[in-house]
């Protein structure tokens, strides 16, 4: 799959998700002329809007995807992790941001529940929250 997320500038960061080993993988594209060919072959309307397409291919990053379980997320009732640093998740099912805002939402009704005292607010955070945040199970 390859997506384009906008940027401020008016121009797009595009991604390839795509396995790192294989028939089909990163590993087999490793020359300009075969990077080209695969993306001819697969995305061929890209071509014409991706002038630097074979630079940028090589000169950019391959980096992992992955979903993010871990507890506890708080430490000593002075730090605390919220959203994507206690729960990341693959993009693919779309519910890291609303994850997060639920972490907000969660948060919220806890400082109000024990009027500010964190030594409360955060044991009972990372419990309800964790529980609510926790992904769909998947298998790398
Ligand atoms: C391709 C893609 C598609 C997605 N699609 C969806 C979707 O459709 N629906 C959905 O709900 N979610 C989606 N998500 C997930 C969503 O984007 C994240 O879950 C969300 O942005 C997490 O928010 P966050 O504030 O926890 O972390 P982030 O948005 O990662 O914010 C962390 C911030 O901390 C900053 N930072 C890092 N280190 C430091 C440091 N040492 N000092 C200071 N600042 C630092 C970073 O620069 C960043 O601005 C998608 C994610 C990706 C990558």
């Amino acid at each position: 799959m390859l997506i384009a997320l906008p940027n401020m500038d008016g121009s797009f960061t595009c991604t390839l998700f795509f396995p790192f080993k294989g028939e089909h993988s990163f590993e087999k594209l490793d020359t300009k002329e075969k990077a080209t060919n695969f993306f001819k072959e697969i995305f061929p309307d890209v071509i014409p809007l991706m002038p630097t397409l074979e630079n940028d291919f090589f000169d950019n990053p391959t980096g992992s995807l992955m979903t993010v379980r871990c507890f506890p997320w708080s430490w000593n009732n002075q730090l605390m992790l919220i959203g994507d640093a206690a729960h990341a998740i693959v993009p693919f099912y779309g519910q890291g941001m609303n994850c997060g805002f639920e972490d907000c939402v969660e948060l919220n009704d806890l400082i109000n529940k024990f009027d500010h005292n964190w030594s409360e607010i955060m044991p009972a955070f990372e419990k309800v929250a964790n529980l609510t945040a926790m992904p769909l199970p998947i298998w790398h």
